[in-house]
């Protein structure tokens, strides 16, 4: 199916590697203009000029999706530079994995503040731009451990928990406004946030073990199915939550 963005601008946060730099190719490719939001000024350079050398339209605006203030700043000027964005991928997460009772309140809260607060003030943020105008898409990262879970979770599960509730909740505010609100549940993809599995052979082996498909994902993946969510096909599809984990879930 040919997906045409053409005339859309797309929010991303934590646009500056992984899963968030494949959405944001891909996007680009489909035609949407690129807004990427993260912390890292030269890896998003990177990112915004490799979209550039495609073809496509890219900036990058730097802050931390947790600060109100920072979110501020940056809506102003993303709204700035290409009006008011119809499309905002919220992204950015983190994960530390230990044992509850070795975690400190500050990493237990900045765990829940890069995925769920940062969303929230995302949100508040650009979705009063989507209305009226007919279209919007939010699409909010969550996890298969927002469905299931491990030891060493606590904090990450009940982030990405929590945010299918906040999808849920969002999108029946916004259904009239035909803005859809989702969430996507990726399996282990290979990107940075897994290389401490990825280095260690035996987390490596129970990993593949626990993906039916045995391999893990590929970003581009993700890139593709985020189009299809912006897609005008996928206007009645709002809601809810799509699983991309090669079948971990599903035993
Ligand atoms: P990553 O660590 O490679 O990239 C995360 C991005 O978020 C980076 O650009 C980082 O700079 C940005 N970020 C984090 N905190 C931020 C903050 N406070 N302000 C601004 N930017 C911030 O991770 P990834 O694997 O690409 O994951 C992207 C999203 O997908 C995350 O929400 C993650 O939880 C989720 N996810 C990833 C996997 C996986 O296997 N990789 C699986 C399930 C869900």
């Amino acid at each position: 199916m040919k997906i045409d963005l053409t005339g859309r601008t797309a929010v991303i946060t934590g646009g500056s590697r992984g899963l968030g730099e494949a959405m944001a190719k891909a996007l680009a490719e489909a035609g949407a203009w690129i807004a990427l939001v993260a912390r890292d000024t030269q890896k998003l350079a990177e990112v915004r000029d490799a979209i550039a050398k495609s073809g496509g339209v890219a900036e990058f605006f730097v802050g931390d999706v947790t600060s109100e203030a920072d979110v501020a700043r940056v809506a102003g000027e993303v709204k700035q530079r290409f009006g008011a964005p119809q499309i905002l991928v919220n992204n950015a997460g983190i994960n530390i994995r230990k044992n509850l009772v070795d975690y400190t309140l500050e990493e237990f809260r900045s765990v829940m503040d890069a995925s769920l607060t940062s969303t929230f003030l995302m949100c508040r943020a650009f979705v009063p731009g989507m209305k009226g105008t007919g279209y919007g898409r939010v699409i909010n990262m969550s996890s298969i451990m927002g469905h299931v879970s491990l030891p060493g979770r606590t904090a990450y599960s009940s982030a990405k928990t929590a945010l299918l509730g906040l999808t849920r909740a969002l999108a029946l505010e916004l259904a009239a406004d035909a803005i859809t609100v989702n969430c996507l549940s990726p399996g282990p993809f290979a990107t940075e946030m897994n290389t401490v599995v990825m280095n260690n052979p035996e987390l490596n082996a129970q990993f593949l073990a626990a993906v039916p498909a045995g391999r893990w994902g590929d970003a581009g993946e993700i890139g593709s199915l985020a189009c299809y969510l912006c897609s005008e096909a996928a206007g009645f599809i709002t809601g809810t939550d799509i699983l991309i984990d090669g079948g971990w879930t599903a035993h």
